[in-house]
């Protein structure tokens, strides 16, 4: 780096957040890839352009207390970050795992607010959630623990102020307790609060999909600038929740043969292609570990995960991190380039780290970068909000259409601001640049705040 603003921000973020490793990383991708917007841009260090978005403008810890089945007290720590209004209402999901802190939180909401910028719809980025593991627990301990977290969260959300959804063990179960517990405590009917509602109380048709489809929307239209389809290729995927699940039904559509699938205890290779209807029973009714596949298909093999996920020695020409982050590192990284993959479509949010991008990058892999590539579940999150405003609802293809032509522009825009600063394929630039570009005018436009 030799921009020397840049390496003052980033000098200052290591200084000031030094036991924050997830948000360093975070900063550090994305200030990494600036540094020829910033030379053309000299006046932004002035108006401390950089050292304000990277500093969230409002962090919210609160103590979540709740009553377990046998009658004690558990305590858990809840969090809200407001990371950036600039472009709309903060917006952004709530994760609920005991990896939860402030650290990825903060790494959570600094993504979205360049992943919301991206979708050009009129969202700011935030993020929450809670240390709180739901593995486990009973419906009715859900049931109160999402209780009392909403009596603090709701005063500070709104439909015009921040608009929380799922993300990790938060799916529409949880978001249904917290909406129920929102409405009866502000007497108020306001759908456009939670996003990822339930169908039959202001829910949008095609959400539940939005991620998985998403993904498989950009990697298309990645590969399709490149000479490929997904045709034909074989695909593995780990994860089996939400965005894992409908990244497989989508990538089967196009005709992949999806070999692969995991959960944080191991993986199932299944080398005639996986049984997605298995996999949502098991994982969507039952709430059962992916070893349970074993049952419905005689040719499967599992594969414990001991060190590293298992699934990333598995050969393949596609690769889709759908489970959580840095689950890729370099070792994997080399592993899966030995094996002769072509692509890697982050649907995890930072699943990737920073050396392993840099070795695929170094390797001539097509790297969709999360902040595009898994868009789709927020960017039809805001049309679910948009819906609510309208007091109306499209059909599944109405909003499936809107999406792919979101990700199809998602795409173009990392594509041309890559190509106009010379990082030819490098999407994982383009993305940063293409969002910074559009935070910062606006933030220029709305002054010193
Ligand atoms: P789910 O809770 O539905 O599923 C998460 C999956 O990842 C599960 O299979 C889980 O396995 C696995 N997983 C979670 N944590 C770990 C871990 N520490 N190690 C290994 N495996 C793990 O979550 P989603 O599918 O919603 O989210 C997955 C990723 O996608 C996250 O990074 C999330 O931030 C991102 N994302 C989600 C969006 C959405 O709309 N839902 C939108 C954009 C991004 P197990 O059951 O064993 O824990």
């Amino acid at each position: 780096m030799t921009n020397t603003y840049l390496e003052k921000v980033l000098n200052s973020v290591k200084e000031k957040n030094s036991h924050e490793p997830e948000f360093i990383q975070a900063v550090d991708e994305v200030l990494s890839t600036l540094e020829k917007v910033i030379d053309k841009h000299p006046e932004y260090e002035k108006i401390a352009m950089l050292e304000r978005l990277v500093e969230p403008e409002r962090i919210i810890s609160f103590r979540v207390p709740w009553t377990d089945d046998k009658n004690q007290v558990q305590v858990n720590r809840g969090y809200r970050v407001q990371f950036n209004g600039v472009l709309g209402p903060y917006k952004g999901g709530l994760r609920f795992h005991p990896s939860v802190n402030q650290s990825i939180m903060k790494f959570l909401g600094f993504e979205q607010v360049f992943k919301n910028a991206l979708t050009c719809l009129p969202i700011g980025g935030g993020k929450g959630g809670s240390d709180f593991d739901p593995k486990g627990k009973s419906d009715d301990e859900i049931m109160r623990f999402c209780q009392s977290f909403m009596n603090e969260l709701q005063r500070h959300i709104g439909a015009d102020v921040d608009v929380p959804a799922g993300d990790i063990g938060v799916g529409s179960r949880e978001i249904g307790y917290l909406f129920g517990q929102y409405r009866k405590i502000r007497n108020l009917y306001e759908a456009g609060v939670l996003t990822g509602k339930g169908l039959d109380y202001g829910g949008s048709l095609a959400r539940k999909e939005a991620t998985g489809y998403g993904l498989i929307y950009f990697m298309r239209e990645m590969l399709k600038a490149n000479g490929e389809t997904l045709k034909g290729k074989t695909v593995i995927i780990s994860g089996s929740g939400n965005v894992a699940i409908y990244a497989c039904e989508k990538a089967q559509e196009y005709g992949a043969n999806v070999v692969a699938m995991s959960d944080s205890n191991g993986c199932i290779y299944a080398p005639n292609g996986i049984k997605l209807d298995a996999i949502k029973e098991i994982k969507e009714e039952k709430r059962l570990r992916i070893s349970e596949y074993l049952k419905y298909d005689s040719s499967a093999k599992y594969i414990e995960t001991v060190d590293r996920p298992a699934i990333w020695s598995i050969k393949a020409d596609v690769a889709l991190p759908c489970a959580t982050q840095n689950e890729i590192d370099l070792e994997s990284a080399k592993k899966l380039v030995e094996n002769g993959v072509i692509a890697i479509g982050e649907g995890a949010n930072m699943p990737t780290n920073k050396e392993a991008i840099d070795y695929f990058l170094n390797h001539k892999v097509l790297l969709a970068p999360a902040k595009a590539a898994n868009a789709g579940g927020v960017a039809t999150s805001a049309l679910e909000m948009s819906q609510n405003s309208m007091r109306y609802f499209w059909s599944f293809d109405e909003v499936n259409e809107k999406l792919d032509g979101i990700m199809t522009n998602i795409f173009e825009q990392c594509q041309k601001a890559a190509q106009e600063y010379g990082f030819g394929t490098n999407y994982v630039a383009g993305a940063n640049i293409a969002a910074f570009r559009k935070i910062a005018k606006a933030m220029r436009s709305q002054g010193i705040i």
